[in-house]
């Protein structure tokens, strides 16, 4: 628990949400200004700063979790598609500094915009980088 973390006393209970979904180690909410209708947040009740503090076991139950929050808001919510997202960082988007996964329902003609320009690359550049990426695993 960190004090004065909103997602830490929401997640513990002593900030009210809309909960779908409790359990030791998670609580699911609906967001409170939602990117479309049925908008999740998973959270642990463990404060994780963002996905690099986040332990592997706690983040395989979380996907775990996410899978079936997922076929629920499928069946209730009728969407046509749903993203999962995940922000770390100012510059990503993270404005609660409590690790939390978005699982964003989609809906034909939501104007939910979370796509990008994909840009070329090189085959120099990428195994640059491959290589950079490998060695810290
Ligand atoms: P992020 O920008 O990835 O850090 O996501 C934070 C999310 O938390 C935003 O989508 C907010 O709308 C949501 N949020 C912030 N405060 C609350 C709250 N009290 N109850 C539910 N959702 C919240
Ligand atoms: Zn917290």
């Amino acid at each position: 628990m960190k004090e004065d973390c909103i997602f830490c006393k929401i997640a513990r209970g002593s900030i009210p949400s809309a909960t779908v979904y409790e359990d030791s180690h998670f609580r699911v909410i609906l967001d409170i200004n939602p990117a479309t209708k049925g908008h999740c947040l998973i959270i642990p009740k463990e404060h994780f700063d963002n996905i690099y503090d986040l332990d592997g076991e706690t983040a395989g139950k979380l996907f775990s979790l996410a899978t079936c929050i997922a076929r629920a808001m499928k069946d209730a919510l009728k969407c046509d598609g749903l993203n999962v997202l995940q922000n770390n960082g100012q510059i990503a988007g993270q404005t609660v500094f409590h690790f939390h996964l978005h699982l964003i329902p989609r809906y034909e003609g939501d104007e939910v915009n979370l796509t990008w320009t994909p840009h070329e690359s090189d085959a120099e550049e990428l195994e640059e980088l491959r290589k950079a990426i490998r060695k810290g695993i």
